[in-house]
C-alpha cells in the first residue's frame, strides 16, 4: 500500500484530503506543522508528498526543497492562490505538480495516482544491477559506457556521456550550469559554464527527435536544466 505524507496546518482540509485518499486504499499520515513535516520528509519512508505552501513554521518551498536533496519521491504542492503556483514553477523547487485550493476531491486522487504511478514505472526502470539506465526510448549502458535511442547507438565523448547520465541519474531534479559544471567538469569556479550550454545542445542532438521540444532534458528557464520523467 502507497504511503502518503499530507503536510497541511489546516485541520479541515488535512482530513478531507485523508478520507479521500484513503477510500483510494492509500495510507495516509498527516503532519499539522512544517517542521515536523519536514522531520518526517526526511526521515521515513512515503510514497508521495502533499504539501501546503502556506505553514505557520517551515513552509511548503522549504519542504519541497530539502525533499529534493535527497529523494526523487513524486511531492504535490496545494496553493490557496493561483499567482503562488507560477512563482513556485519559477523556483524550479522540483515539485512534480500543483494543485489549487479549493480542488474537487477526485481531481486530488487522480493526480495522486498518476504521480505514484509514473514514480513507480520511473523505478521499474531504473538503474539496475548491470548499471543500466533505461529511460523510454533512451538507453544507457554505465559499464560499457554505450548509449542507445531507439534501438540506436550513438557516439559520445567522455563529457557528454557523464553529463546525460548524471542528469539521467537524477531525474525531475532541476541543476543549474554552475552545479552541472562543477559536478562534471571537476573543476569548481574555473571555466566557462557555456560549455555546459555546449554540451546540452550536443547531447540534444544526438537523444531528440526534435531539439527545439525536447522530451528528455528540459530548459528551466533563468535556472538550469532538468531531466524529464
Ligand atoms: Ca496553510
Amino acid at each position: 500500500m502507497s504511503r502518503i505524507l499530507i503536510v497541511e496546518d489546516e485541520m479541515t482540509i488535512a482530513e478531507l484530503e485523508k478520507d479521500y485518499l484513503e477510500l483510494s486504499g492509500f495510507d495516509v499520515e498527516i503532519e499539522t506543522n512544517g517542521t515536523a513535516g519536514l522531520e518526517r520528509s526526511l526521515r521515513e519512508d512515503f510514497d508521495l508528498f502533499l504539501l501546503d505552501l502556506m505553514l505557520p513554521d517551515t513552509d511548503g518551498f522549504e519542504i519541497c526543497r530539502q525533499i529534493r536533496q535527497v529523494k526523487n519521491t513524486p511531492v504535490l504542492m496545494v496553493s490557496a492562490k493561483k499567482d503562488d503556483i507560477d512563482k513556485i514553477r519559477g523556483l524550479g523547487l522540483g515539485a512534480d505538480d500543483y494543485i489549487t485550493k479549493p480542488f474537487s476531491p477526485s481531481e486530488l486522487v487522480a493526480r495522486v495516482k498518476a504521480h505514484l504511478a509514473r514514480y513507480e514505472r520511473l523505478i521499474g526502470c531504473g538503474i539496475s544491477a548491470n548499471d543500466v539506465i533505461e529511460i523510454r526510448g533512451l538507453k544507457i549502458d554505465k559499464t560499457a559506457r554505450r548509449v542507445w535511442i531507439n534501438g540506436e547507438e550513438k557516439n559520445f565523448t567522455t563529457k557528454e556521456f557523464d553529463l546525460l547520465t548524471f542528469l539521467a541519474q537524477n531525474p525531475n531534479h532541476v541543476f543549474t550550469k554552475e552545479e552541472l559544471f562543477s559536478k562534471i567538469w571537476d573543476m569548481e569556479s574555473i571555466g566557462d559554464i557555456a560549455t555546459v550550454t555546449v554540451h546540452i545542445k550536443k547531447i540534444r542532438e544526438k537523444i531528440e527527435f526534435n531539439t527545439a521540444k525536447p522530451q528528455y532534458i528540459e530548459t528551466i528557464w533563468g535556472v538550469g536544466y532538468r531531466f524529464k520523467v
